[in-house]
């Protein structure tokens, strides 16, 4: 099977990749409901992971997402990440990589132009539309950063529970999903949106779709090839030179 997975990618015109929290906890990232461990062991997704609770209670809010960065820093990317952004330099031109991960492992791993559905956990703007007071000059160091001036807060920028995606990386997504001739699809299991609504796209528009995890998932009825490995093995034996 790996090896029919080579040819297609070899031949591939447009190969889109899209990647989720499995690759990520190979790396040693706590998954969001592992992390709430210790100190935040009282709280629930929906009192730290929501406008309404950063509103509620900012400090709280804000420090959880620096334990979070402090998580993340602490760990590398894997030999799947690096397998990536390897072949995204010898194949910029017909590569893709859309992923649903906010910890910026594929960046560190060297990947340039990805798609992050979920925002960046290492980056941070205004919570309420930026006035004209509110500019880099004027960010107020604080649990969270504020606007010396008005007191508009910093806020982490990651698409939190009930909230859009962001529609330029969405559109961008879901372009390459119909766009592609073969998607990748690693470590989600694909039942959150919009991983499902990507995958069922490049299907729909005649891509060969490849699931590549270790466990079973919904998507396995429409893919062309299911590899059940992790990313860190699987990826650098597929996409070698
Ligand atoms: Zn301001």
């Amino acid at each position: 099977m790996s090896d029919a997975v080579r040819q297609w990618i070899a031949a591939a015109k447009h190969l889109v990749v899209l990647t989720g929290a499995g690759m990520s906890a190979e790396s040693g990232v706590p998954t969001f409901r592992d992390a709430l461990a210790g100190l935040w062991a009282k709280f629930s997704p929906e009192e730290l992971a929501t406008e309404q609770a950063f509103r509620a209670d900012p400090q709280r809010v804000w420090d959880w997402y620096v334990s979070r960065r402090e998580a993340v820093a602490a760990v590398q990317p894997n030999a799947g990440h690096a397998a990536l952004a390897a072949f995204q330099s010898r194949h910029s031109g017909r590569f893709a990589l859309i992923t649903q991960n906010v910890d910026g492992l594929h960046q560190r791993a060297g990947s340039v132009h990805t798609i992050a559905l979920h925002g960046a956990l290492s980056e941070d703007r205004w919570l309420d539309s930026a006035r004209a007071c509110c500019t880099a000059d004027s960010i107020e160091p604080g649990r969270p950063p504020r606007c010396s001036v008005c007191g508009n807060l910093r806020r982490p920028s990651v698409v939190w529970f009930g909230e859009q995606l962001p529609a330029p990386e969405l559109g961008a997504a879901e372009d390459a999903a119909q766009h592609c001739d073969l998607m990748l699809v690693v470590g989600t299991s694909g039942v959150v949106y919009p991983a499902a609504g990507l995958v069922l796209s490049a299907h729909q528009h005649n891509a060969r779709v490849v699931m590549i995890n270790p466990e079973p998932t919904e998507l396995d009825r429409v893919a062309d090839a299911c590899l059940r490995q992790p990313a860190a093995v699987c990826l650098p034996s597929l996409l070698r030179a």
